[in-house]
């Protein structure tokens, strides 16, 4: 089976498309390098095969992605490609919508021109919000608090509407918080600029790339104080898309899919983790919380091991070691 996935030089995309080789998948990578490096694809055909297809197109480009379609085969598709940042989506709503609507609307269009059913979607746990009990299940309220929420919100909608009357068989699969980094510390998370998540925040203190870590708040209704959040292995969220892929067979409709532990840390306990993981303390301070952040979230995992027959294998220790691996190797990232 050929899958294409779209966002394949991206973090999570990279990682799939080595999964998806393991697990015996041929696979075409589109991207643009929009906020990603071509050194990412080299990374992924050194870890699969010289050969492995990888074209250069925005999904924007309606003509690109039927040639794409046409000079390919390919029988399922992993969409990942779109803008994610939080923040930059509240400055540039316009330009969210636009890339992460019409993007998925093209690549839908394109693939029932030609005859091609399955897809998996890339959400997140973002669409619950601030949930009212923990662990949260699909079956939770969903909305948004940011454009880049709502385009994950309206992109699920969409794809839910179109599976309704089309042969479109699709899984939403809403991701946690994914860190860690593939065991060859060859590909990993290489964010612009200043980091905004915890974890590559906290790697690049260690690295002594950023002077100490801010920790937003420690006046929670948690255990120490700090907010909780469900970190997942980039790795197992990988195997999860494979898992996906491989019940899409037998699947109708469009069932969304927590991605998570099912297990809940701290900001504390990832700071600790990351120190054991490294071998030297990562200077921090308490500061105030950060506005609009989650008190706690963490995943109810059961649906994912129903239907999916997909749990994930490795631990906050194992995440930190192998995303400090690759900080470690990539001080710089792909430009090292
Ligand atoms: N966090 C922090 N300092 C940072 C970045 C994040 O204390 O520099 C906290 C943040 O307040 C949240 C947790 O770490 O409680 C995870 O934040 P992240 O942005 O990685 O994920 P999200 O909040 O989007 O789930």
């Amino acid at each position: 089976m050929a899958v294409l996935v779209t966002g394949g030089a991206g973090y999570i995309g990279s990682h799939t498309a080595v999964a998806l080789h393991d697990a015996g998948y041929k696979v075409v990578i589109v991207d643009n390098f929009v906020n990603s490096s071509p050194k990412a694809i080299e990374a992924v055909r050194a870890l699969t095969s010289p050969g492995l297809a990888f074209v250069e197109a925005d999904l924007l480009d309606s003509g690109a992605v039927r040639q794409l379609f046409a000079q390919h085969q390919i029988d399922e598709v992993i969409h990942f490609a779109a803008h994610k940042a939080v923040g930059e989506s509240a400055d540039q709503p316009l330009r969210y919508y636009r890339n992460n609507l019409g993007s998925t609307l093209g690549l839908v269009e394109a693939m029932a021109e030609h005859g091609v059913t399955k897809l998996v979607f890339s959400s997140s746990c973002t669409v619950y919000g601030q949930p009212a009990t923990v662990p949260v299940t699909e079956a939770a309220p969903t909305g948004a608090e940011s454009p880049y929420g709502w385009t994950k919100y309206m992109s699920e909608q969409i794809l839910r509407d179109a599976a309704a009357v089309s042969d479109l068989d699709v899984v939403l699969l809403r991701y946690f918080n994914p860190v860690g980094a593939h065991e060859s510390g060859t590909i990993g998370e290489d964010p612009n600029g200043i980091p905004n998540n915890l974890v590559p925040y906290v790697m690049q203190v260690a690295i002594g790339r950023l002077e100490k870590l801010r920790v937003f708040g420690d006046d929670y209704d948690t255990p120490d104080g700090t907010a909780i959040r469900d970190y997942i292995h980039v790795v197992d969220l990988a195997e999860g898309h494979v898992a996906a892929l491989a019940a899409l067979a037998s699947m109708d409709g469009c069932p969304a899919v927590n991605l998570g532990t099912g297990v809940g840390s701290t900001v504390l306990d990832v700071v600790n983790a990351a120190a054991d993981a490294v071998g030297s303390p990562i200077p921090h301070e308490i500061v105030e919380r950060r506005l609009g952040d989650i008190e706690k979230i963490y995943a109810d995992a059961a649906l994912a091991r129903d239907l999916l027959g997909w749990e994930t294998r490795r631990d906050l220790t194992e995440m930190m070691r192998d995303h400090w691996n690759w900080q470690r190797k990539n001080p710089q990232g792909f430009a090292t």
